[in-house]
């Protein structure tokens, strides 16, 4: 390996020693932009990757809150400022009681990839913290969110850091924090956080963006295999906001969506979640974290508890799209048995490195999570310039920007791998392409 390559990657891996997700991220990105630091030694003079792997800014602080029964609570809120190189930090919030620095930081890194390759100019950004909102009232979110906003509003701003959602904060919450924000700084800048309610400068497409993204990005993936959507069986994992779009789309396009999974276990619809009101129903379970069995009771489906989908043999494509690390060298062997063809990532980093490896090895296309799930920050994007214009498109300008954006992912991201001879590779494109903006804007600015 590259000698300064190896040294970034030593000293991130003593450095973070406690933060295993994120020595993960940064191994699997560094590794593939061995050939770039081969063909730019003048990187290593500055010592661009060593800048690179380390935030910003990264810091936490104390959120209190009082539950309905009068009862104080005190969590731990993050944010990160990964890379501000290309534009103000960019970057959901995610609430969840397994939140720590690490995954914050392993988010941020991801961020700051995933958002050069969009095109747009977005820096990258994470935050969050490990406050839990399931089995939480609407009152008891709303003074979380109040408790959150009173500190980060300091830190943030339309041009400065602009947070959206993420696991666990989605439009409720999104509107909870706008109006803290609003508030406590007495101003109507609505630009400082994306996924807003259409009535305060939210953009059409937000809440399916992600999803949508993912299924056009798929859709490249089959074109380029001279293969279709149509009549493509699909298995999601999770049921939240991300399937809920994939779902909605893939089924428009004439897939069938025969299994999601939550924490509590998988569901098999074998007719497929193929009707609006059934699509619709995923929004409702995940307001009121039911878990999946919930579906099961609904439509009369066999559910199978504390079970994940990877071993399910009757499906043609894979989409991870609850967490990271759902699959491991397990999970691997079993989605290689089951004959799958495609592996298309769309959570953060749901793969292990280990997985990734295996399935590439045998033959599985795989596609990384950060280009195929970059269509919800675009789509952010979007609502920020729609925003500052005072502009509102239409649904349909909206998915045609996305649309054209996911093609043009899929597009750089092929042509980097090809630039450098590693073929028809989705991961080290993408890690090539969103790298190379990022270190070019870095180059420009100078050291610091
Ligand atoms: P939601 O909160 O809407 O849904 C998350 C889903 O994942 C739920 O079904 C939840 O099930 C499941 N889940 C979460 N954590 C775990 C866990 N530790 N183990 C098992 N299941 C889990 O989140 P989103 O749909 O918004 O996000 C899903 C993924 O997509 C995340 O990785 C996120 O970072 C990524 N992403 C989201 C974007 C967006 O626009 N929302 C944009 C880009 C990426 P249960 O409630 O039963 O635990």
């Amino acid at each position: 390996m590259n000698a300064y390559l190896e040294k970034v990657l030593k000293e991130t891996r003593e450095k973070n020693a406690s933060q295993p997700e994120f020595c993960q991220t940064i191994e699997e990105v560094l590794t593939s932009l061995e050939p770039v630091i081969e063909r730019h030694p003048e990187y290593e003079k500055v010592d661009l990757l060593g800048r690179m792997v380390e935030p910003e800014r990264i810091f936490s602080f104390r959120v209190a809150w009082e539950d309905d029964n009068g009862n104080w609570h005190t969590n731990r809120g993050y944010r990160c400022q990964f890379n501000g190189a290309i534009g103000p930090y960019k970057g959901g919030l995610r609430f969840r009681g397994n939140v720590t620095e690490g995954m914050i930081k392993f988010l941020g890194f991801e961020q700051t990839f995933k958002n050069s390759l969009t095109g747009l100019p977005i820096g990258g950004g994470k935050g969050g913290s490990d406050f839990d909102p399931a089995g939480k009232s609407d009152a008891e979110i709303m003074r979380f969110c109040q408790a959150y906003m009173s500190t980060l509003y300091k830190y943030i701003g339309p041009d400065v850091d602009v947070p959206a959602g993420d696991i666990g904060v989605g439009a409720r919450e999104i509107g909870f924090l706008y109006g803290a924000y609003r508030h406590l700084k007495s101003v109507f800048e609505n630009g400082v956080l994306t996924g807003k309610g259409l009535s305060y400068g939210g953009s059409l497409i937000r809440p399916e963006a992600t999803g949508y993204g993912a299924i056009y990005y798929l859709q490249e993936v089959l074109a380029h295999e001279n293969d279709t959507i149509v009549g493509k069986r699909i298995g999601v994992s999770g049921y939240g906001n991300v399937s809920w779009g994939i779902i909605k789309k893939a089924v428009e396009l004439g897939a069938v969506c025969c299994y999601i999974s939550g924490s509590d276990g998988y569901v098999h619809d074998p007719e497929g979640i193929n009707t609006d009101e059934k699509i619709e129903y995923l929004l409702e379970m995940r307001e009121k974290h039911t878990g999946v069995k919930a579906y099961a009771d609904k439509y009369g489906c066999e559910f199978y508890p504390g079970e994940k989908i990877w071993g399910v043999k009757d499906v043609d494509i894979f989409m991870p799209a609850a967490t990271q690390n759902e699959v491991d060298m397990e999970e691997a062997k079993q989605i290689v048995e089951s004959g799958v063809k495609y592996y298309i990532e769309v959570s953060n980093m749901p793969t292990t490195n280990e997985a990734i490896a295996y399935l590439k090895e045998n033959g599985v296309i795989v596609a990384p999570s950060k280009a195929v799930n970059a269509g919800g920050v675009a789509v952010s994007a979007l609502e920020m310039s729609q925003n500052s214009e005072r502009l509102s498109w239409t649904a349909e300008e909206v998915d045609q920007k996305l649309h054209g954006i996911m093609k043009n992912i899929h597009k750089i991201s092929v042509e980097a791998a090809e630039e450098y001879g590693l073929g028809y590779d989705l991961i080290a494109g993408a890690n090539i392409a969103g790298f190379q903006k990022v270190a070019d804007a870095m180059m420009a600015q100078g050291v610091f």
